[in-house]
């Protein structure tokens, strides 16, 4: 998936670190917070023609679902804070694993309250439909990320399914049948745009203010499209940082509202969550690593978890993500993969 990138921070003074940032350092530490990322098939049903995942890792085998549940019965009644994001690949390939997943987190919160939990999914939409929405609403996964690139011919060029066809059409279906309902939700609507597209952006958003911007269960953010190792990076035309960011103000004004925007009155975080001692992804294989994007590198394997529910840390490979917190570089914190 695109959705979860590397957050970026520049070097800064710590000494006259915000509260929020301290708040969020001590949090990065509370093992009565936890945080996973868990990734149920590493394959997809789209092609999108920037994406750095291979696909070759298939749906979470029961063995592994059952060491997941297991961890979570562990670590649950020790926590005050749980959060799950769903990502892959294509989270909804694998719908069973997150409902009986879902379901068993959802049963155990009942008998170990007050665990303050969110779900959460980051998804391509395609497969989100009315009754799959309503059924993990109910669960508990009530934030869902899912990509834009343009209005429909723009965004059909690049968020290809995996047959070739162009997927806006049953994504917006999709969206529209969510802001019919009465469910408690938030959709982040995440707009990409490159240098080629930027332009093309502005008939999307008059899209989105048409249908969203007076519900607010729909968030907008914008991000351009980046090089994050997948084979057709040598394609991809990237903006200059200041263009990048004059686009996004430009955006951000076409908005009917500025409360549509994710950051709207929100402290942005600036430590990424995989230099996060209690936050870890766990592959649909069982593996453990700590970055949602670095899926390839050796180092992002940090461990394993076990058939009875623990979790083997090579603690090796695992310290280095922590170094941020050592050097206090706000660039190691917020994206310590680049640091290693
Ligand atoms: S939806 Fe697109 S970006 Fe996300 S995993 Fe599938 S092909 Fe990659």
């Amino acid at each position: 998936m695109t959705g979860r990138p590397l957050q970026q921070t520049s070097d800064s003074d710590v000494s006259k670190l915000d509260p929020g940032f301290v708040g969020e350092i001590a949090g990065s530490f509370n093992d009565r917070r936890l945080q996973l990322f868990i990734l149920p098939t590493e394959k997809c049903n789209f092609r999108c023609t920037y994406c750095y995942e291979k696909f070759d890792i298939g749906r979470m085998k029961p063995a592994t679902v059952k060491a997941v549940k297991a961890f979570i019965d562990r670590r649950i009644h020790q926590l005050d804070v749980l959060s799950v994001e769903w990502f892959g690949g294509e989270p909804l390939l694998a719908k069973p694993v997150i409902i009986d997943v879902a379901q068993h987190i959802h049963s155990s919160l009942a008998s170990n309250s007050p665990v303050m939990y969110s779900g959460s999914m980051t998804t391509n939409g395609y497969l989100l439909d009315g009754d799959t929405a309503t059924t993990l609403i109910r669960l508990g996964v009530r934030s869902f990320q899912i990509s834009l690139d343009g209005p429909p011919d723009v965004h059909d060029e690049s968020r290809v399914r995996a047959d070739g066809s162009g997927s806006f059409s049953e994504i917006w279906r999709n969206l529209l049948t969510l802001r019919r309902s009465d469910l408690s939700f938030e959709v982040m609507l995440r707009l990409h745009f490159t240098p080629a597209t930027a332009a093309r952006l502005y008939s999307l958003i008059d899209l989105i203010n048409d249908a969203f911007a007076e519900d607010s269960r729909f968030k907008v953010v914008f991000k351009a499209v980046t090089r994050l190792g997948g084979e057709n990076d040598h394609k991809l035309e990237l903006f200059h940082p200041q263009a990048e960011r004059d686009a996004i103000a430009s955006f951000q004004q076409h908005l009917r509202h500025k409360s549509q925007l994710i950051t709207h009155g929100r402290y942005e975080p600036k430590i990424c969550y995989a230099a996060k001692p209690n936050s870890f992804v766990i592959r649909a294989d069982g593996r453990l690593g700590k970055c949602t994007v670095a899926l390839y590198d050796d180092r992002n394997t940090v461990g394993h978890i076990t058939e009875d529910g623990r979790i083997a840390i090579d603690n090796d490979k695992l310290r280095p993500w922590m170094n941020g917190f050592e050097t206090l570089s706000l660039k190691e914190l917020g994206c310590p993969v680049r640091a290693l």
